[in-house]
């Protein structure tokens, strides 16, 4: 019996996409070495706790388990941190990423989807973002994406690599039956900080900038319910399984809330009030990032389920009230 091996499963996206893998009737293995995630969140499928910087370890896995397809979610993933340590962003994000590939080389699995982000785009030239903008990333942690999504083409090309690149706006939001969330230590997070803010756990919140030009000068994000995230990897897998095309594609709402939407849809879906201190712009913000999914939507037939801000925050609380 096959499994689907998903790496960073105790994780945020990875551990919403093994409950809806899992939850379709599809076997998993989750590889992890619980350095930020949680063994109580990787419950569906089998556990294997192992690190992707030691080949040997994946070995391990690959030998125990029959594999048939790899998803990646195990990467770092704050932008300001990867100015600070640009060298735990590419030894982890690319270099144990190339482990990983190279592991799935020698034991002959080729189906392999990866938590790319539009971060590799850096400041887009025009929105909604399509597929064929060029890749421009401004901050390393773009960068490492940027990296590896050209490493995947050259695999798919000389290795007959099969893949999808999933680029993601922002993931927020918590699996409404909640029985999976985003348990990030130290927490970066606009919508988590809000939440956090709006429950009287911090004094106050920091808005990054104030003169950007957008509607209210504060930078625009597509937020995408990590649930929704989820079903675009069952699809990518269907998708590659059915011989589809390698290649990436774009994940978001296509709709950009501002900075200060997303603290008063808070403050409405928790009836609390959050502080606001005006703070300098931080370093790699683009303005505005907003996805274009038409590709995804058109190849592989994906659809949000919780589009709206408002429910994702909503869902985001129920966890946050639990966790
Ligand atoms: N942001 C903010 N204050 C915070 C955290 C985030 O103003 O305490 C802003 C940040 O500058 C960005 C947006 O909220 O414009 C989303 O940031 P987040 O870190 O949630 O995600 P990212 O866009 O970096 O993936």
């Amino acid at each position: 019996m096959k499994r689907v091996l998903i790496v960073g499963g105790a994780g945020y996206i990875g551990s919403h996409t093994n409950k809806l893998l899992s939850g379709n009737g599809i076997k998993t293995v989750v590889f992890d070495n619980l350095s930020t995630g949680h063994r109580r969140l990787a419950r569906w499928g089998e556990f294997f706790k192992g690190d992707l910087a030691r080949p040997a370890d994946l070995a391990r896995c690959f030998k125990k388990y029959k594999i048939s397809a790899v998803m990646h979610f195990s990467a770092f993933a704050f932008v300001g941190e990867s100015f600070a340590d640009p060298a735990k962003y590419y030894c982890n994000n690319v270099g144990n990423t190339l482990n990983l590939l190279n592991a799935m080389r020698a034991a002959g699995v080729a189906k392999f989807i990866f938590s790319s982000s539009c971060a590799v785009y850096g400041e887009p030239a025009c929105l909604p973002m399509k597929e064929n903008l060029p890749f421009n990333p401004v901050n390393p942690y773009g960068r490492t994406k940027k990296m590896v999504e050209d490493i995947l083409a050259d695999y798919s090309a000389a290795y007959g690599l099969k893949y999808a690149a999933l680029r993601y706006y922002n993931a927020a939001g918590a699996d409404p039956d909640g029985e999976t969330g985003e348990l990030h230590n130290p927490e970066t997070h606009l919508i988590p900080l809000v939440l956090a803010a709006a429950a009287g756990r911090l004094k106050d919140i920091k808005v990054f900038g104030s003169d950007y030009k957008t509607p209210d000068g504060t930078c625009l994000r597509d937020y995408i319910h990590v649930t929704d995230l989820a079903s675009a990897h069952l699809l990518a897998l269907r998708y590659l399984e059915k011989g589809g095309s390698s290649g990436g594609f774009n994940l978001g709402n296509g709709k950009g809330y501002s900075v200060l939407q997303v603290i008063k849809t808070a403050e409405k879906v928790t009836g609390g009030k959050v502080k606001i201190v005006k703070a300098p712009r931080r370093a790699g913000d683009p303005a505005a990032l907003v996805a274009s999914s038409f590709l995804i939507k058109k190849k592989m037939g994906w659809k949000p389920r919780y589009a709206g801000l408002e429910e994702i925050v909503r869902t985001a609380w129920e966890w946050h009230k639990k966790n």
